[in-house]
């Protein structure tokens, strides 16, 4: 099998470790691995330029399967060095340009585990968004006769690959209409492999109770409330704090309750009291009055009232101020909370779902679904892709028409008030 592996949409803590247990696994299972760069934007650009590396650029000291020349192959190709350096040249006088997918071996994601981000770049594609981009793209995998594809983003981008996978057959035979592949290609490409690992800081995906990037961007939250405690504290000040979740109050709620906030906004469920104004001045005097001299308030990007109107920092401060009489801040965390190297969690869960999702792909038939790999009651488990994303986008509508009871207990079946 050959087997690539890209990231997409926001960047997230824990893609490269995916990568490199993809890669790794990959090629312990026998089969040939690329990477392909910027997401799916790489995929509808394939590679301009003919050349692929020919020589190692490294050498690698592991010693299994020493003798099977196949495999000292597969690990020894690579262009490490060259993801490292993104699109720009190597000494080495070899470049990256003009190739989105790459050819990898087990020295190219050495150390990947603690290095933040994704070294083998993300983006948003408009193109794969088109039918045309679509066609491209399956046309580029089936020139460098990739057959399996293993997708790390979030619930838009396991959307894209849910649909990708869906069109896989009419994209073929419309290739083969225009003559830009041959009868053989036809018959090997029939069938696209295609797995999906969730990398989202957000943890909005249903169907999985953690993403790969949440928990490192709770971390950083925990990290910056800790710091602000100090001159809260010192000051008896109120800090009122944006966190990022568009849909998904999941960080807010954590970093609210791994802080001892006071009031926490979310999507999910906006404050039942109205006006809430009054509820919260309640709730923030009591603390005062008991002796707290500082002021923690959470607000996630996406908070609503129950009538849907937004929630905003600023207005939360300016509450806080008038009401209170508190020395208020407002402190937007951005993308603080993204970066950085991923905790422990954010190693092992891509490692695990990574291994996992490489036997996924060894194992598809053309009946089989496609699946997303998430994590259930700590367990690594197989969902198939069209239902979780299908439950993602129910959640979402859910919220929209203020059906927040349904949209809790989707997310969380055994969920109860
Ligand atoms: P994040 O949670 O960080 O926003 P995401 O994966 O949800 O990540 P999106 O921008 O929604 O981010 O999606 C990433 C990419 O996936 C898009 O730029 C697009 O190329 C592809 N994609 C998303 N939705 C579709 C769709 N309906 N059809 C085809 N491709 C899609």
């Amino acid at each position: 099998m050959k087997l690539a592996v890209l990231t997409s949409g926001g960047d997230s803590a824990g893609m490269n470790a995916v990568v490199r247990a993809v890669v790794k696994a990959g090629i312990l299972k026998g089969c040939e691995t690329w990477i392909v760069r910027e997401g799916y934007e790489g995929l509808v650009r394939g590679n301009t330029d003919a050349e692929t590396p020919s020589s190692p650029l490294l050498s690698t000291t592991l010693d299994v399967k020493i003798n099977d020349p196949t495999f000292i192959q597969n690990l020894r190709f690579g262009d490490g060095a060259l993801l490292r350096d993104g699109t720009g040249d190597h000494p080495s006088g070899r470049t990256l340009k003009g190739r989105y997918i790459v050819r990898v071996g087990w020295d190219d994601v050495r150390g990947w585990f603690a290095e933040g981000g994704t070294l083998i770049g993300t983006a948003r594609s408009q193109a794969f968004r088109t039918p045309e981009g679509r066609l491209n793209a399956a046309y580029n995998l089936i020139k460098e006769g990739i057959d399996a594809l293993v997708v790390c983003g979030g619930d838009g981008s396991l959307t894209g690959a849910d649909i990708f996978r869906a069109e896989w057959p009419s994209l073929v035979q419309t290739l083969r209409s225009q003559d830009r592949i041959t009868d053989e290609q036809v018959s090997r490409h029939g069938h696209l492999r295609i797995v999906g690992l969730v990398g989202s800081i957000d943890n909005d995906m249903s169907m999985t109770d953690l993403t790969i990037g949440a928990p490192t961007a709770l971390h950083r939250i925990c990290e910056a409330i800790d710091n602000i405690h100090s001159t809260a504290t010192s000051h008896s000040r109120a800090f009122v704090l944006e966190v990022m979740g568009r849909h998904c109050g999941w960080l807010s709620l954590m970093g609210g309750i791994s802080s001892g906030a006071d009031f926490i906004f979310i999507p999910e469920s906006p404050p039942k009291a109205d006006p809430w104004e009054d509820a919260m001045c309640e709730i923030i005097s009591k603390h005062r009055e008991i002796g707290k001299r500082k002021t923690i308030v959470i607000v996630a990007e996406g908070a609503h009232d129950v009538n849907l109107k937004p929630i905003r920092a600023e207005y939360v401060k300016d509450v806080l101020t008038d009401r209170l009489g508190l020395d208020t801040r407002v402190t937007t965390l951005g993308h603080i909370q993204r970066g950085g190297r991923p905790c422990a969690w954010d190693r092992i869960l891509p490692t695990l779902q990574g291994v996992n999702a490489v036997d996924a792909l060894l194992e598809a038939t053309p009946d089989s679904p496609s699946y997303m790999i998430g994590i259930q009651e700590n367990r690594v488990r197989r969902v198939p892709l069209v239902e979780a994303v299908k439950m993602t986008k129910a959640v979402a509508e859910a919220i929209k028409v203020q059906d927040f009871e349904k949209a809790m207990s989707l997310r969380d079946p055994e969920f109860r008030e």
